[in-house]
């Protein structure tokens, strides 16, 4: 067995064996496909693809293949030094994959450094265009943008942004596309609560708005919560009224996760920048994204200036070999296909056990990225007390059910579970999820007291 201590443990495992932090996690063995198993031989069915990024499964081939192959011929070379057959490829296939308009790409590891490099490029935008004081990037309310200052300053994560005061700044603006629990604005006419936003920047000023920065389904902080189609064009066309770019954070949404390559799509929407990541790679090797509109790249032409930014791993040749590798697979296989066909049963069987489980509230979500919450009573939608840890708590049961799924939403605002399978999950597969999911809920529902 191995020596090595956790020293940060996560709250879910805690629950689950009733010790406090430095528990021991399960030793991971191997993967394959959409089961990981440990080294007591216990196998568990990946059903958030971890943190949302395990896209095609674990131990594909042909990704295997093509990271050894490229691995063999050069890992690292230097971003400022060369570029890379593998990047050159990729960048042409993510853009040809994106809305129209997007035509070139940086690369970066994380979804933090993406959403970030976004945040610069903004400011840099206007800064080139003669408007120093547009520096502002709005964002709404339960939503997250990642770790880094600048990223966790366009969050909307009041849990993650605690210990950091004066740090960050205060860009979280806007209501979040909940209606469960947040009424659309008084002035949303098209019903989407888009609309709101023009009140917003013409408040804050437009004068001081660099972007608007929004998930198109808000992931990890609200649990999937999806505004109908309609709201992204409407953003689209506020932030054209008033010289605002549009960045959307596709880090989970993005490479398929909602049934089109990237999400904006179900709107028929090209933002300015798409940051991605995730996904992207399916976990094999860390990479993140910045895909930008020709507008802004012309810009940066017109002024002889670069992308304000860089890591020293980004456009490494074996992260680009990997995520093209899982573009081909897709494509090859039509995974986007299955992601609707899998979706729709996804949601079926949630709105089946939230008729046998009426605790179970609120079942939202698109393509394969579906969440739910947990409440007392479905006619008032009160919220189990937060010191129960009610999420987490079901997390760990589903756990040991055998069953991954992701503790989301922000205590004490709402508990929220995500369910984001790999995007090849077979029919029988998704089978054994719901049956899996259903085991975790009947022994979380007998510790919680829930009787339906
Ligand atoms: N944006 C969104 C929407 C995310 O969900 C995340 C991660 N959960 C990030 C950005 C940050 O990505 P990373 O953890 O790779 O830095």
């Amino acid at each position: 067995m191995p020596t090595t201590e956790y020293v940060f443990n996560t709250s879910e495992l805690d629950v689950l064996l009733k010790q406090p932090l430095g528990a021991k996690l399960p030793v991971v063995d191997r993967a394959e496909g959409v089961y990981i198993y440990d080294t007591d031989g216990r196998d568990y069915l990946d059903g958030s693809g971890g943190a949302m990024t395990v896209s095609i499964g674990h131990g594909v081939r042909p990704v295997l293949d093509a990271m050894h192959h490229q691995a063999e011929r050069v890992c690292f070379t230097y971003r400022s030094h060369f570029t890379s057959a593998a990047a050159e490829s990729l960048a042409a296939t993510l853009t040809e994959l994106a809305p129209a308009g997007v035509t070139h790409a940086f690369f970066v590891n994380s979804g933090s450094e993406a959403t970030e490099l976004a945040l610069r490029t903004a400011q840099q935008y206007w800064r080139d265009r003669g408007q120093p004081g547009k520096t502002h990037v709005l964002g709404r309310d339960i939503s997250y943008h990642g770790m880094t200052m600048g990223a966790l300053s366009m969050s909307g994560h009041t849990a993650r942004r605690a210990d950091y005061g004066n740090l960050l700044h205060t860009f979280a603006v806007a209501p979040p596309p909940y209606p469960y629990r947040f009424p659309l604005s008084g002035t949303d006419a098209d019903g989407h609560g888009a609309m709101v936003w023009d009140r917003i920047i013409r408040e804050y000023g437009a004068d001081k708005v660099a972007a608007i920065i929004v998930e198109p389904v808000v992931g990890a902080a609200g649990g999937a919560l999806t505004p109908p189609i309609g709201y992204l064009r409407t953003l689209r066309e506020i932030c054209d009224r008033h010289d605002v770019l549009l960045i959307a954070d596709e880090v989970i949404t993005g490479m398929g996760r909602t049934g089109k390559w990237f999400a904006c799509e179900h709107d028929g929407v090209s933002p300015d920048m798409i940051a991605t990541g995730k996904g992207m790679t399916s976990g094999y090797t860390p990479m993140g994204a910045v895909l930008f509109h020709q507008r802004i790249i012309a810009a940066f032409a017109a002024t002889g200036k670069t992308v304000p930014f860089g890591h020293t791993f980004s456009a490494n040749p074996l992260s680009a070999a990997t995520c093209l590798a899982v573009v081909n697979y897709m494509r090859d296989r039509n995974v986007l296909e299955n992601v609707a066909a899998r979706g729709k049963q996804l949601e079926a069987g949630l709105r089946r056990l939230a008729q046998r489980y009426p605790w179970m509230a609120d079942i939202r979500g698109r393509g394969l990225l579906w969440g739910f919450e947990f409440v007392t009573d479905p006619h008032s939608r009160g919220l189990p007390e937060a010191a129960l840890n009610a999420n987490a708590l079901f997390t760990a049961h589903c756990f040991r059910a055998g069953l991954i799924v992701y503790t989301a939403g922000i205590a004490p605002l709402n508990n929220a579970t995500l369910l984001a399978p790999p995007l090849v999950i077979t029919e029988v597969e998704m089978d054994d999820l719901l049956a899996r999911l259903e085991a975790g809920m009947i022994s979380f529902a007998s510790e919680m007291g829930f009787t339906a």
